[in-house]
């Protein structure tokens, strides 16, 4: 622009003719790199990937800020994320600061490990619930079953108030440590004495049955997760690997044949593309439960689906985080169940490349969903 200061200063006649033929070929010289530079910037938009792809939203229309929910809550589905005295004391006053009253702590662990991790967590009394794993020592060696019963029955004596998160994703139970459960599936008969063990001693049991249905899907250009459905992506070509519907089969089996136990289907049950598939389930069985942690940017793109599959289910679902302890982690949750927020991105915490929509609960669902349902199944 500043280009054309000197000839509206020129007053020589032969000097302004000049003047005009040298601005002229600058114009020129900058048209050139003008249309040089448009050509390279669409080079660079085609040659942006789907990974690096991070929109901002353009709209001017309200943005929610809740950094604290609306009403106490008890978060279900969290891991032993503190390393350290400090990490955990920091823990404690994001969740006074944040209005998580109490949170589940799933280790996953049996043995001395589980022994530990409780001590640790203990010295905050009712602010966490420790839950321990399963041990399949000795498996398929005839006596396992009752050895790991003992090891169920030792950890409740620790403190141990539920079990979880126990893990299936095709191969058989294999989020317990030490010892994963070498193929059992959820609904193998050789189970059974340890789900019988946990409806006597009131141990709810969280378990998690295949993936999100974007993994089962081809990794291509019609994948709509593709982000992260690529990095969980399963392999039906395994021997033996068992795919969603079977998975979730083996859900309801359990949950059919254990009435007396408490069972949590964490993640929805992986059902966030079908959920009338979880649904039909909690309505069969009383003894069902869902949390929908780790679930929110599967589910924020479908809003008023969401806002009616809460209302219809409102008895029976879990708040639930599984994301770590940032105060940004839990805000974000509470925007998504609270507000009425529209068309927000949070890509870093969920990985998707979709904006998300806030659910608009309204406050009797709330209620049930942050703590109501969860005191009926930690009340023993
Ligand atoms: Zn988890």
């Amino acid at each position: 622009m500043c280009l054309w200061r000197p000839v509206i200063h020129q007053r020589n006649g032969s000097a302004n003719l000049f003047t005009m033929k040298h601005n002229i070929s600058i114009i020129i010289f900058l048209l050139l790199v003008i249309s040089a530079q448009i050509k390279c910037v669409a080079q660079q938009v085609n040659e942006i990937k789907l990974k690096d792809y991070r929109p901002k939203s353009i709209y001017k229309i309200p943005i929610s800020n809740i950094p604290k929910a609306k009403y106490p809550v008890i978060d279900m589905h969290s891991h032993a994320y503190a390393n350290t005295e400090a990490e955990l004391a920091q823990w404690v006053k994001t969740m006074d600061a944040v209005g998580v009253e109490k949170t589940i702590v799933m280790t996953q662990f049996t043995g001395a490990k589980f022994d530990s991790v409780y001590a640790r967590y203990a010295q905050y009394g009712n602010r966490f619930e420790v839950w321990c794993g399963f041990d399949y020592t000795g498996y398929p060696k005839p006596g396992w079953i009752d050895h790991a019963v003992k090891e169920l029955e030792r950890c409740f004596k620790v403190g141990a108030k539920g079990v979880g998160e126990l893990g299936d994703k095709g191969m058989g139970e294999l989020n317990s440590y030490p010892v994963p459960g070498y193929g059992l599936h959820f609904d193998d008969p050789q189970m059974k004495p340890l789900f019988e063990k946990c409806a006597a001693l009131k141990l709810p049991v969280n378990i998690h049955v295949a993936d999100p249905y974007w993994m089962y899907l081809p990794m291509d250009s019609t994948n709509d997760g593709l982000m992260n459905a690529y990095t969980w992506r399963i392999d039906l070509t395994k021997k033996g690997i068992l795919n969603h519907g079977q998975l979730i089969k083996t859900l309801e089996n359990v949950v059919r044949d254990n009435p007396k136990t408490t069972i949590i289907a964490c993640h929805l049950a992986n059902c966030e593309y079908d959920l009338e598939m979880l649904g039909s389930m909690l309505q069969k069985f009383p003894n069902l439960y869902a949390d929908f942690a780790a679930r929110f940017g599967e589910t924020a793109p479908i809003p008023r689906y969401m806002n009616a599959f809460f209302e219809k289910y409102q008895d029976r679902l879990l708040y639930g985080t599984d994301m770590g302890v940032d105060p940004s982690m839990y805000a974000t949750t509470f925007r998504i169940l609270e507000s009425n927020d529209e068309h927000f991105y949070e890509t870093e915490l969920f990985g998707y490349h979709w904006a998300l929509h806030g659910f608009g609960l309204k406050d009797s669902v709330l209620k049930k969903i942050y703590s109501g349902n969860a005191k009926k199944i930690i009340a023993r």
